[in-house]
């Protein structure tokens, strides 16, 4: 049996995170090493922290919340598909890919070469340009995965690129980081938390190749 990868990154102080969100805070309440009878952690961070989901509601003011995941769109095949553009997904590279309707499909960018690396956040990452997130609107794939922290990207294709895929009902997977992972077919678990009402969470995601 082949092994899990995880693909999940690590949530950590100082990791990086979107200009302008909350960042990630641990704070030890009670520590055994200090007398106190067990440790217990306290913990404040946006849901759109590391490895994450966006739930329609992100960028729809009527969008559906977390909780009304289907765990089908989750648990099951994935397709890694390598990406050379160094700047954006644009439709021209995806027609080379037969993306099928029903898919869930991960983008392997150069992003997995390194940004998780530093704790800064990087501007020039690698996104979903506009006419890519409509084409895989168009397919009607299930599930989308990307290796940084938007699908859209930091300048241009922001609201546009979110509002695409979640209008057309493909539920996004942000802030994978797929540095060992090579393109193919996969088996993914992507599982957030099960947050009420949010419009976001946190997810640990594992791939299994097949
Ligand atoms: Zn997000």
């Amino acid at each position: 049996m082949n092994n899990w990868i995880d693909v999940t990154v690590p949530v950590r102080t100082g990791m990086p995170y979107w200009p302008g969100d909350p960042e990630f805070v641990i704070k030890r309440l009670l520590e055994q090493s200090k007398g106190d009878m067990c440790t217990l952690s306290h913990i404040s961070l946006s849901v759109h922290t590391g490895t994450h989901m966006d739930a329609p509601l992100h960028f729809l003011p009527d969008g559906a919340t977390m909780e009304t995941l289907s765990l089908e769109a989750v648990i099951g095949p994935a397709r890694v598909i390598p990406i050379r553009d160094r700047k954006a997904i644009h439709r021209s590279e995806l027609l080379e890919h037969d993306i099928q309707r029903g898919e869930r499909i991960l983008f392997r960018t150069v992003n997995s070469d390194g940004l998780w690396a530093s704790d800064s956040f990087f501007e020039d990452f690698v996104y979903i340009a506009h006419d890519g997130a409509e084409y895989l609107a168009e397919v009607g794939i299930r599930t989308v995965g990307v290796d940084y922290l938007s699908v859209g990207g930091f300048r241009e294709d922001g609201v546009e690129t979110h509002q695409a895929l979640l209008r057309a009902g493909i539920w996004i997977v942000e802030g994978l980081d797929l540095g060992k992972i090579e393109p193919g077919a996969y088996e993914m678990v992507c599982l957030p938390l099960r947050l009420m009402d949010a419009e976001g969470s946190p997810a640990r995601a594992v791939l299994r190749k097949v």
